[in-house]
């Protein structure tokens, strides 16, 4: 049998479908892994690494006295199987195997996953012939080619990505263990470290660091606004920016008509096409149609797993000459861009552009396949259309502009204005992502006066330079040699998700910033890219076989060893520098009650606060939303009134929540509640908030004679105020239960406010619970939920008010689940309806339902029906039945609703009975006629 492994399960799919060719590839599934089988053939897909290096058993133990962090620069490592599944699976077809082909990706981490699976296979079949496959695209013609032209794993190679991965863990691990001992962190609060991590977020820290020292410089800009064939034109003056503002005034003050034109200069400008794409160009260019680093790579994977593209880990921007052009033209033909391809094959260039860097692995990346926006859906086509738009580009001609420069004379202030035109669309015209502006002027000539509309002139202030943006950093790191094509956007993710930086631009956190700043003090070779630098050009050696693996990872293990001789020296200083600084990041500012310090508090579970440093003896604290709404964290603002810093609540994927300052923000959500407490005064709460008294909870629960003495009270106008406190503050229960009612009930949707709902609802007098379980649908409507809606949250309201209710009246929850399932749901159901009918209705005891009817009866304030005798309800029933057309189930109906016999139909009102019972008004007043009749027939016979 001839196995194939391949880096993932799809491409292990695409390749037996290729090499198949056209003959039926037979799926199997052993323990939920497939193998595609087709003759002699088996193809199977890996999960990138099925194995993973780790320490020896021992180091698990953060604290242990033998093996400290520095121990593990010199730990012994394993391989660990992390896909158990697949390694049986692989190891059970080797074993019948006559010939195994690995066809991983081709580059370093490629070889490597190749070498683990060749290892696993050699374990249990030491004679089997092991050949490569490599190709840069999974296409039938790649991969024939590749499959028809096998050779051997590249061990070098295979042995540069090995002695990689050894080095990131023995960094990574020794260091991070080091640095969250020192800082006493443990388990999700740990502290990162790592060989690439640590200088790219080094990086963003400098770059915040030059934006804060940066003194932005004042400037002038002069322009003016002249007019031509009723087209408005703006000019420069030649000045640039003035320094100085009496200048730049002066200057505006000398401009005068008229405005001579004293020279046309008319030029044109080569527009070249853009080169290739490798990793980095693509990450950019992707970017700016606004994925993320990260996104982009996982679309462009899934794109080349599939056939569309070609490779897209790669650092090349030359197309090899191996590379078929004419064929990957030839088949973009078909597909929805076929109009961009045939203009590129008619216009097209003598020789495609070229990059900078060429490399012999991959070749940049292009599309190789034809996919639709049907089958790989929005997102995904958006980014294969940017890889073959782009591959037009460097197809197509170059574009070419029209330049004109004007220069005018103002009574000796000179100004000029530029324009532009496109004479060529070249390369424009399949490639949209690149904007290509034109400034069209009318024409000039020398010596023309033209009017002076306006002069303008602006204050500016210089900028300081501009935050990274993902797609920047990545270029800055390639341009630095941190990390590879592979794994920088993967570093740069690591940082968001450790929170070390945040935002778009990327800006630094106070703990990304702290831990930088610990190593550079007392360690920087772990922060500068020098080290992380030698050991790249390192593995480029062990690729070239100039060095070998052991050698690289030896020289490796005596540069940490420096850095730790620094930093164990240094263990407690840096251990507290980061502690009290990360401490201080949750700091506000003072306690306003008690001078104590005040700070965001975060409990176990969801529950966060403000609190006091002097607790318990200062109770002071501000509630903040559940942590659901976000994590709160301070900001550097600082609230002028009461000097505490501002808050935020940040969640991912969110956009932030601006508390601002706690106390501003603790004082205005409590004033509306303030105020309704019915002797509150202006005055008043000015006084109460002097004294730190700031919710409707403290006035409640504070003792009158504090109150009395806080406020200048008399004793029984601060005991009228707590009570009347007290009775806001179950307002406010009430009103907060309604809240919650909505949040459970309300499915949340975009645009949705339930704070909006609750203050449309309180404007039409529903504030709680029961409000809400007596409104109407239109009431509901207005304040923004759908009809449907609004009828299924008021029948929901009706249970759970009633509930309530009736649960507080006495009746025990096992009766009232039995009620409800009888559809008796408030109390007035409960006197509207007979005991017996409710005893009928639910099964339960004539004697339990007389029970509940009394205690529903009470709280109703009406008085408790009389127990009928049966007899006396039959022979009523008898009288009704004998009237005409009223049968035994109208008979019951009408029992239902109260009426037991002759005199109480004739005194019931029909419109109410029909709308009890359903029955027909006419009907009913057909009933009571005959009845009435009946009656007079029988007194006029006797
Ligand atoms: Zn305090
Ligand atoms: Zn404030």
């Amino acid at each position: 049998m001839h196995l194939i492994v391949a880096e993932k399960n799809i491409s292990a799919r695409r390749i037996a479908q290729i090499l198949a060719e056209g003959h039926k590839v037979v799926e199997k599934k052993d323990a939920g892994v497939s193998t595609y089988s087709f003759g002699d053939t088996t193809t199977v897909g890996l999960r990138g690494h099925v194995v993973e290096v780790d320490f020896e058993p021992g180091y698990e133990n953060w604290r242990s006295e033998q093996y400290t962090p520095r121990s593990l620069i010199d730990a012994r490592t394993i391989k660990v199987p992390t896909e158990k599944r697949i390694v049986a699976l692989l190891q059970k077809l080797s074993r019948h195997a006559d010939r195994v082909t690995i066809a991983t990706d081709f580059d370093t981490e490629g070889e490597l996953i190749g070498k683990e699976a060749y290892e696993l296979i050699r374990a249990v079949n030491k004679n089997v012939k092991v050949d490569r496959s490599r190709f840069s695209a999974i296409t039938p013609q790649e991969i024939k080619s590749a499959f028809a032209n096998t050779t051997d794993l590249d061990f070098a190679l295979a042995s540069a990505g090995e002695a990689r991965q050894s080095i990131d863990l023995m960094w990574g691990a020794s260091l991070t263990r080091f640095i969250s001992l020192a800082a006493r962190r443990g388990g999700n609060n740990i502290l990162s470290v790592g060989r690439v991590q640590s200088p790219t977020l080094s990086m963003i820290v400098d770059r915040e660091k030059e934006i804060e020292k940066f003194v932005p410089e004042k400037y002038w800009q002069l322009g003016l606004l002249t007019e031509k064939t009723g087209e408005q034109i703006e000019a420069r003056h030649t000045n640039g920016r003035f320094k100085d503002q009496k200048a730049a005034e002066l200057a505006r003050d000398r401009t005068r008509e008229p405005l001579v034109v004293t020279e046309v200069k008319e030029g044109t400008k080569q527009d070249r096409s853009p080169s290739p794409f490798d990793t980095t160009t693509f990450i950019v260019a992707a970017a700016r149609l606004g994925y993320s680093a990260a996104n982009a790579m996982r679309i462009a994977e899934e794109l080349y797993m599939n056939g569309y593209i070609s490779y897209p880990r790669t650092d090349n921007t030359v197309y090899p000459a191996s590379l078929d052009l004419n064929g990957v033209l030839a088949t973009l033909r078909n597909s929805p861009f076929r109009k961009d391809v045939e203009w590129t094959i008619a216009h097209r260039r003598p020789e495609p552009t070229r990059g900078k860097k060429s490399t012999t692995d991959h070749p940049p990346i292009h599309p190789a396949g034809v996919a639709t926006k049907e089958g790989i859906g929005d997102e995904a086509f958006r980014i294969y259309e940017l890889v073959l738009r782009r591959f037009l580009a460097t197809l197509a001609p170059d574009a070419l502009w029209k330049t004109l420069k004007i220069n005018f004379d103002a009574s000796g202030e000179f100004y000029t204005t530029t324009g532009g035109n496109l004479l060529e669309p070249g390369w424009h015209a399949v490639y949209p992502f690149s904007e290509a502006k034109e400034t069209i002027l009318p024409g000039f000539i020398v010596g023309e006066k033209l009017p002076i509309r306006k002069v303008s002139l602006d204050e500016k202030e210089t900028m300081p330079p501009a935050r990274y943006t993902q797609s920047k950093l990545i270029q800055r790191m390639e341009e630095l040699g941190l990390g590879t094509k592979s794994t920088r956007h993967e570093v740069i993710a690591k940082l968001v998700s450790r929170k070390y930086v945040e935002g778009t631009p990327l800006r630094p956190t106070l703990v990304g910033r702290v831990v930088t700043e610990a190593l550079e003090h007392h360690a920087d070779a772990i922060t500068r890219p020098d080290m992380t630098q030698t050991i790249e050009s390192h593995m480029q050696q062990i690729k070239e076989s100039k060095r070998t693996r052991d050698d690289v990872i030896k020289e490796s293990r005596s540069m940490l060893h420096a850095a730790f001789d620094q930093l164990e020296a240094n263990e407690q200083v840096i251990g507290d520098d980061i502690r009290n600084r990360t401490a201080e990041e949750l700091n506000l500012g003072k306690c306003p009650v008690c001078g104590g310090t005040l700070a965001i508090k975060h409990l176990r579970g969801s529950t966060q606060f403000i609190g006091c440093s002097r607790y318990p003896e200062c109770t002071f604290n501000i509630g903040l939303p559940v942590t659901m709404w976000g994590w709160a964290v301070r900001t550097d603002d600082i609230c002028e009134k009461h000097h505490l810093h501002f808050v935020r609540l940040v969640r991912k994927g969110a956009r932030p929540w601006d508390i601002g300052c706690p106390l501003c923000h603790h004082i205005s959500s409590n004033t509306e509640s303030l105020t309704e407490i019915p002797s509150m005064t202006e005055a008043l709460l000015e006084k109460a908030r002097s004294r730190h008294i700031y919710t409707v909870a403290e006035i409640a629960r504070s003792e009158p004679d504090r109150l009395s003495t806080a406020l200048e009270l008399a004793p029984d106008a601060a005991q009228k105020l707590k009570t009347e406190a007290e009775c806001v503050l179950e307002k406010l229960r009430r009103r907060s239960e309604c809240r919650k009612f909505m949040r459970n009930h309300l499915i949340p949707r975009k645009g949705r406010s339930y704070s909006k709902i609750m203050t449309a609802l309180k404007e039409s007098g529903v504030s709680d619970l029961a409000g809400l379980a007596k409104a109407d649908p239109v009431t509901l409507q207005k304040a923004g939920i759908g009809e449907s809606e609004a009828h299924d949250l008021l029948t929901e309201a009706r249970i759970t008010y009633n509930g309530q209710l009736l649960k507080e009246i006495g009746i025990p929850a096992v009766s009232l689940k039995k009620y409800l399932a009888a559809g008796i749901i408030s109390p007035d159901e409960f006197v509207s309806t007979t005991p017996e009918n409710l005893s009928k209705k639910t099964g339960m005891s004539a004697g339990t339902v007389n029970r509940h009817v009394a205690l529903v009866c009470e709280y109703l304030h009406r008085p408790i029906p009389a127990k009928v005798p049966a007899a006396k309800v039959a022979r009523g029933k008898k009288e009704l039945l004998t009237i005409k057309g009223l049968t035994s189930s109208v008979a019951e109906k009408l029992a239902g609703s109260g009426i037991l016999n002759g005199d109480a139909l004739l005194a019931a009102d029909a419109k109410q009975v029909s709308v009890k019972t359903g029955i027909d008004a006419d009907k009913i007043r057909t009933f009571q006629a005959l009845l009435k009749k009946k009656r007079e027939t029988a007194i006029i016979q006797i």
